[in-house]
């Protein structure tokens, strides 16, 4: 079987993060409903990563897959394959769990769900604090994270840190924290470059990781209108010919030579080993700078129907949108209620 070798970054903790990790988030169909559909190949491919030498999940409350997730750590340490303490995995708290004391209740839950003794790092999923009704509970993400801090001394979690955090929150954060956040899991990609905020975190010892890493480039992303680069684009092609990989390893290796952690999601297995087959070739200067001219600040998820929300954390857009009900009563009622 092939194998793959993916290096570790180091937390602001001590601890060592894999630089490349599995993403388990399946998508939303045009109702923003979450699908089932895929789950079945999700097992496998998550499955073949771990045999392959994947070490790290990423998951989260909301993508209701903790469950299935579990199932495959759990069976990969049954059959020898890995460690525990050789796994690293991450999951997040929902934005109906901001209160200091709902930290803990999630974490408990997260933890029965994986069916795991402790997590590696719990991310805050947003800033903003809704309930299931879509009411703007307008909870300071600092008493959240007093919560993050308290899962983090009773040994629940390993390692704390935040999602979706802009340069002024990083900030406030960071000014009024005890224990500062291992890292900010945001969105970037070749569209989305993010400099400021990566700077910042990277001055301050947050390390980044880049959710998204194809933005819009994929076919199962990419609108008509959606920028450049796409995978057939001449320049993209050129730089992955010169190293003898495709423009999808490329782009990965982009964010590894920035000093980012990336978590790709695919359900097949043949793309699980391309994308962490990056660790064996370096972009020169002339490739780096040809890369960093595709950023031109377009956002693949902008959550625009939480934007009147205190602490949303992007530039606002005219439209208008209610936000999805699978995003609000998702614990109580409708399908795809794991709780
Ligand atoms: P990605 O950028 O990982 O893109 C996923 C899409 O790319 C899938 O359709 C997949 O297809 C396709 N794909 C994957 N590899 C290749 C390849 N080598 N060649 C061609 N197509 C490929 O987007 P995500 O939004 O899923 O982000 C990754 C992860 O980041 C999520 O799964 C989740 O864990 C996390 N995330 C976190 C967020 C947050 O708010 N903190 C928000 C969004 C994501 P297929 O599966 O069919 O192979």
């Amino acid at each position: 079987m092939a194998r793959v070798n993916i290096p570790t970054f180091k937390l602001n903790n001590g601890r060592e993060i894999p630089a490349l990790g599995y993403g388990t988030w399946l998508g939303v169909d045009e109702k923003f409903d979450f699908s089932t559909a895929g789950i079945p190949k999700m097992i496998e491919a998550l499955s073949y990563a771990i045999d392959i030498g994947y070490r790290l999940v990423d998951t989260a409350h909301v993508y209701r897959v903790e469950p299935e997730v579990g199932q495959v750590i759990n069976k990969k340490i049954k059959e020898g394959v890995v460690k525990r303490e050789e796994l690293f995995v991450t999951t997040k708290v929902w934005q109906h769990f901001h209160r200091e004391a709902d930290v803990e209740v999630s974490v408990r839950g997260s933890l029965r769900r994986l069916n795991l003794d402790y997590i590696d790092l719990v991310l805050m999923h947003w800033p903003m604090s809704i309930s299931q009704d879509g009411v703007d509970e307008k909870i300071d993400y600092l008493e959240t994270w007093r919560g993050f801090e308290s899962v983090l001394s009773k040994g629940l979690v390993k390692s704390i840190g935040v999602s979706n955090f802009n340069v002024q929150q990083m900030d406030r954060l960071l000014k009024n924290c005890k224990v500062p956040p291992a890292t900010n899991q945001i969105e970037i990609n070749l569209n989305l470059g993010q400099k400021e905020l990566v700077d910042f975190c990277q001055a301050n010892k947050v390390l980044v990781t880049a959710y998204s890493p194809f933005g819009t480039m994929v076919p199962s992303r990419s609108a008509p209108n959606s920028p450049e680069p796409k995978l057939n684009n001449p320049t993209m092609l050129e730089i992955a010919k010169k190293h003898g990989k495709t423009v999808t390893q490329v782009t990965l290796r982009y964010l590894y030579q920035r000093g980012m952690v990336s978590i790709p999601k695919t359900v097949t297995n043949s793309r699980v080993l391309e994308n962490a087959s990056i660790f064996d070739f370096t972009l020169d200067e002339s490739d780096v700078a040809t890369l960093a001219k595709f950023d031109n600040g377009f956002r693949t998820v902008r959550p625009y129907f939480w934007q009147d929300y205190d602490n949303y954390p992007f530039d606002k857009v005219p439209e208008k949108l209610e936000i999805p009900e699978a995003l609000r009563i998702w614990k109580n009622g409708i399908n795809l209620d794991i709780d």
